[in-house]
């Protein structure tokens, strides 16, 4: 008898464990656009549509290599609204006696899976997912009896593992990580590089026509530049490499009011969707160090973050899962401010932060991490509601990835696992890498008084409020020494800013 395999629309990869085991010749594929997928939280319509499109496009693909596809498209009148809907249907169209899929991207969808063999009566196999370099056991392996599971210590293994940039047993140019050299300011050159931009094909352009009629969304459809094939993809990063890649590093940490890539890559979507493999990515990089094209901090830093922090964030959400979405170790209790959807604040960086996110689907990492994130920190966002924003509005959001950097690196909410301390800034921090301060109303000197940076504020009583929590910590001991130089009064007109700007944040 035949089997079936379900590709799910984030795992468009060449390599699709699926596709290795099953034989064309008798087995089938299915593959649907599915309403539940589109809309269990607001999606960028940036975002379903990239993922529509790249899905049709790898259906195409696999048609003309001779599977029997069958394929659906987006439909909200039809029964079949959820995986579950869809394996049910094709079962009923033929006979089958085992359903294969590849280890999904989301605890929601593993358990609907783990559901199947009983609702359905048919057996079903789950294969590992091969858009990753490290197997999740062999995660569990290094993460086994560890005190503290530092990224660090587990990218060194990745490095001695892919051989990336080792020469034999030791790092090239003598360290494992050049972070130190890449805090610049950018000072407006070299010129920034946007990613590569793709005209629309049909396929994209009914896509987008259909996200635009048929499916609410936040953000706008008009930028929409994505690759959505892998031919594309691999165009994409030839441009980044060639054009990018050589001030990356340099400028990795850089915060600039006019510019919504400056150097990032803009790659995580086509990884994300397995368009692009990590491994094509980090050789291409590091052939660029070879031939004397990018230097080391860039190349190094750029690695690090493809088989450092992205394998390592997967890991540690299916090493913590189900528990982790729960975690709320600060007792966040305060509301995302509507405002996150809106863009419509007076505070610069947060208004270009959210702007870039509503015209883009994407914001590069310093922006999500040190402000739409650290605003959400020292604000005390609950960290269910902050993680929801970030998983809807980017095209490269998908649970795995979204949740721990949020609810872990950005919220401190799992108590530490994922970050030694938290990342709470004050606006000193922004108006260091960048320039949005100088076009803001608010003043980023002042910390009381109307016109006072509410980031300033919202820092000093995040580091009151927590005192109790994070004054041991050796790596904040220098931020307690600060607030324990201030006299009294001082201290209350803190509490008292704060206060004002928990009262009355949605017209900040
Ligand atoms: P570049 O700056 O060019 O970096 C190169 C690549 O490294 C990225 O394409 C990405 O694949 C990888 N990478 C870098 N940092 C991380 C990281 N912390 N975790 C995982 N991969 C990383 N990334 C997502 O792919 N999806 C998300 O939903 C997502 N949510 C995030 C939420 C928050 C609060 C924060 C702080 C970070 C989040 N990131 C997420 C990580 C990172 O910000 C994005 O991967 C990056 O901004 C994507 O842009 P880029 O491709 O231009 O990255
Ligand atoms: Fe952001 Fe404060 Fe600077 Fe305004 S002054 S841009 S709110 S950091």
């Amino acid at each position: 008898m035949a089997r079936l395999g379900l590709i799910f629309g984030d795992q468009l990869n060449e390599d699709h464990a699926v596709l290795q085991v099953l034989d064309r010749t008798q087995d089938q594929l299915v593959m649907g656009e599915l309403a539940a997928e589109a809309s269990y939280v607001n999606h960028h319509g940036q975002k379903i549509a990239l993922i529509f499109s790249a899905m049709r496009h790898v259906a195409d693909e696999l048609a003309e290599q001779g599977w029997t596809v069958t394929y659906r498209c987006f439909d909200t009148s039809s029964s079949v609204q959820t995986f579950t809907d869809l394996v049910e249907q094709t079962l009923k169209q033929a006979d089958f006696d085992e359903v294969v899929v590849s280890w999904p991207g989301e605890w929601r969808v593993l358990e609907e899976i783990r559901g199947w063999e009983k609702k359905l009566g048919v057996a079903v196999t789950v294969l590992p997912d091969s858009r990753f370099l490290n197997p999740l056991e062999e995660f569990e392996r290094w993460a086994d009896g560890r005190k503290q599971l530092r990224m660090e210590f587990f990218y060194r293994e990745m490095r001695r593992r892919t051989g990336l940039l080792m020469d034999k047993d030791q790092p090239v140019g003598g360290q494992w990580n050049f972070d130190a050299d890449n805090r610049k300011r950018w000072p407006g050159e070299p010129q920034a590089v946007h990613p590569m931009r793709f005209k629309h094909d049909e396929t994209t352009r009914k896509v987008l026509e259909l996200v635009a009629s048929k499916l609410p969304h936040f953000g706008e459809l008009e930028n929409f530049d994505y690759p959505v094939t892998r031919t594309q993809a691999r165009r994409a990063l030839a441009h980044f490499v060639d054009r990018a890649l050589p001030y990356f590093g340099d400028f990795q940490d850089a915060l600039p009011d006019q510019e919504d890539y400056l150097f990032h890559s803009r790659l995580s979507s086509s990884l994300n969707l397995g368009l692009l493999t990590p491994m094509e990515v980090c050789r291409a990089a590091e052939q660029a160090w070879k031939e004397d094209k990018a230097p080391l901090n860039a190349v190094e830093g750029f690695i690090r973050q493809v088989i450092g922090w992205r394998e390592y964030i997967r890991g540690i959400y299916w090493l913590k899962m189900p528990e982790y979405a729960e975690l709320n170790d600060l007792n966040n209790d305060q509301p995302l401010p509507d405002w996150y959807w809106s863009g419509k604040t007076r505070m610069r960086c947060l208004a270009q932060a959210i702007g870039a996110t509503r015209r883009n689907a994407y914001a590069h990492h310093i922006q999500r991490l040190m402000v739409t994130g650290n605003f959400a920190l020292i604000l005390g966002v609950v960290p269910k509601e902050i993680c929801e924003w970030y998983l809807a509005v980017y095209a490269d959001a998908y649970d795995w990835v979204e949740l721990p950097n949020t609810l872990g690196m950005v919220m401190h909410a799992d108590g530490g696992v994922l970050a030694s301390k938290p990342y709470a800034a004050s606006g000193k921090y922004i108006q260091r890498m960048g320039d949005h301060c100088k076009s803001c109303c608010y003043k980023v000197s002042e910390t009381v008084g109307e016109a006072a940076c509410p980031f300033n504020a919202l820092y000093w009583d995040f580091l009151i409020r927590h005192r109790e929590r994070f004054e041991s910590n050796p790596r904040m001991k220098m931020m307690y020494r600060n607030v324990d130089k201030m006299d009294n009064d001082r201290r209350q007109a803190i509490e008292a800013r704060a206060r004002y700007i928990f009262e009355n944040i949605e017209a900040l």
